[in-house]
């Protein structure tokens, strides 16, 4: 099942496990069960810390559950972890084995203080990147916490479960039999939902911070490269972000920054943040923005209710997939409309689905998709795709892609549950059109997240970008931007990098003049 260079790097890795770790399976005769019978063969061969116990009596066929001889740490994988899970497993073992997690200690004890029952199921397909961090959150939660129990299920495999919760986005956590949330979520964001004392806590001791020479706000490709310039000048940084990564979490293989060949989203991101941590930068994680005000110091207020003071700042908020704005779109947001044809893809087996936009993107979902859904329908509102001629070429050779030009999406129809059509204005016949389908992927590009600056002087252009001029300055002294929210053309990951070390080095200017 695992070639012998995986091997051989795992056999490294169980050599840090201190205790004993049990893995036992739940399996019968299917051809997914001999696969998992293999895989966790294969795993338990390589310490001898790790036992393997086929007497496994789970309901989900094939699971199994990473736990310690005395029983108390309730983690299961329904289904095989393997493409974006891997890790998953591997650090679920590790840290049951007494493999220290990387969390802050408060964070640990914070958890280990839970009091309740908490049983977490999460919903995830193996293609998806956003998924791993749930569940490797819950799973930290389940190993140092024995009121706590993390279920991963392999959405493909587990179809009528997924029909049954109706479930249409990963990932798709529940809690005790009850939706608890969807998509990316960490571990500070889950205690914040089950422990609402803690967003409070964290709020106070944000505030109490002595104010920041540089204040960055964003995690992104723009945002990291600003803090690290920064924090290399020796003055004060502290950033302000939800996540690492940034819009690079969203996305597969990056093949255009030049240093590197090519490189995974996920990766790319897991890099950004171990370079942030190694260096003198005061990370507010996982914390929303949500008003600047300008001063001689300037204020930013978190979501959370804290406020950060800082003599620069640098905004780095990035950008979020373009929505159509049509009726029904936003109620059916994770039940049938999606916008990451990696993660939720997988759900749409055999389904037929429609895939909105012409450009790169929006041709790349549709390739994609045609190998999983039963037919998908391309939409665009003028008569020509601008996707590059190549991606055009195969997707026009495939046969279950059909396109339609000059369709003005009008409104996305569903049961109340799910999505279960898509009405549209034929611009050619000027007729209303129903197309019956279970999924919209919309690929219309990015808007700026720059809605929580609305109230503040900060100019924004017309397409909602914060207005910089070539040393990245905004209309407001001391506020700077870069990357994909401000006005900087050609939106790419390079680019954003270099804006960052641009704004950054005139934060830095800014400061010895003032
Ligand atoms: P683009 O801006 O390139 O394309 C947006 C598409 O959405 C266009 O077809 C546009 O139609 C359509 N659109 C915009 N607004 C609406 C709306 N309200 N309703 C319906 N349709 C709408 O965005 P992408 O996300 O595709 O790409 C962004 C950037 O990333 C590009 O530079 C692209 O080249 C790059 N990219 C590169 C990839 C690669 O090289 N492999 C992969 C993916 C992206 P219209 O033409 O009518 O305006």
């Amino acid at each position: 099942m695992l070639d012998n260079k995986v091997k051989e790097q795992l056999r490294a890795y169980f050599t840090k496990l201190v205790n004993p770790v049990v893995l036992t399976a739940s399996i019968d005769t299917s051809a997914k069960s001999q696969e998992m019978q293999a895989l966790l063969k294969d795993i338990a061969d390589l310490s001898d810390k790790i036992s393997l116990l086929e007497n496994g009596t789970n309901a989900r066929t094939p699971s199994f559950t990473v736990n310690r001889p005395e029983g108390n740490c309730q983690i299961t994988f329904a289904g095989l972890p393997m493409g974006h899970e891997f890790t998953s497993l591997i650090l679920a073992i590790l840290q049951t084995g007494g493999y220290p997690p990387k969390v802050e200690a408060d964070v640990i004890e914070q958890i280990r203080q839970v009091e309740g029952s908490f049983n977490f199921e999460t919903y995830i397909s193996l293609s998806c990147q956003n998924c791993p961090e749930v569940v490797q959150a819950l799973n930290l939660m389940a190993v140092l916490n024995p009121n706590i129990s993390s279920t991963m299920i392999d959405g493909a495999l587990f179809q009528d479960e997924v029909k049954e919760r109706q479930i249409m986005a990963v990932p798709s956590i529940y809690l005790n039999d009850k939706e608890f949330g969807q998509g990316r979520m960490n571990v500070k964001e889950i205690l914040g939902k089950i422990d609402t004392g803690s967003i409070k806590r964290e709020a106070e001791k944000i505030s109490a911070k002595a104010p920041f020479d540089v204040l960055v706000i964003g995690g992104g490709s723009a945002a990291a490269t600003a803090a690290i310039y920064a924090a290399r000048k020796g003055i004060r940084t502290g950033l302000v972000t939800e996540n690492f990564g940034g819009q690079i979490l969203n996305t597969t293989d990056i093949e255009n920054i030049i240093a590197i060949k090519k490189i995974e989203g996920t990766h790319l991101a897991a890099i950004y943040e171990e370079n942030i941590r190694s260096h003198a930068i005061d990370v507010m994680m996982p914390q929303r923005a949500t008003k600047l005000i300008p001063g001689e110091l300037i204020e930013v207020q978190l979501e959370c209710g804290a406020s950060v003071k800082s003599k620069t700042v640098i905004l780095a908020t990035g950008a979020s997939w373009r929505k159509m704005g049509i009726p029904g779109e936003e109620t059916y947001i994770g039940k049938g409309v999606a916008f990451c044809p990696h993660c939720d893809g997988p759900l749409y087996k055999g389904k037929d689905v429609a895939v909105i936009g012409g450009g790169n993107s929006a041709v790349e979902a549709a390739i994609d998709l045609s190998g999983i859904a039963k037919h998908v329908t391309v939409l665009i509102r003028s008569d020509k795709l601008t996707a590059d001629s190549v991606l055009q070429e195969k997707m026009q050779s495939i046969a279950n892609i059909t396109l339609i030009k000059k369709a003005k999406t009008a409104e996305v129809v569903g049961d109340g549950q799910k999505v279960t059509a898509l009405t549209y204005l034929d611009q050619i016949d000027n007729t209303q059109k129903t197309l019956t389908l279970s999924g919209i992927f919309v690929q219309i590009g990015q808007v700026p997240t720059t809605g929580w600056l609305k109230d503040s002087p900060v100019k924004l252009n017309a397409k909602q970008e914060i207005e910089v001029d070539a040393s990245n300055c905004t209309s407001i002294p001391g506020v700077f931007a870069a990357g994909d929210a401000s006005s900087s053309p050609y939106k790419q990951i390079v680019i954003a990098m270099g804006d960052g070390a641009k704004a950054s080095l005139s934060a830095f200017d800014y400061l010895i003049r003032h």
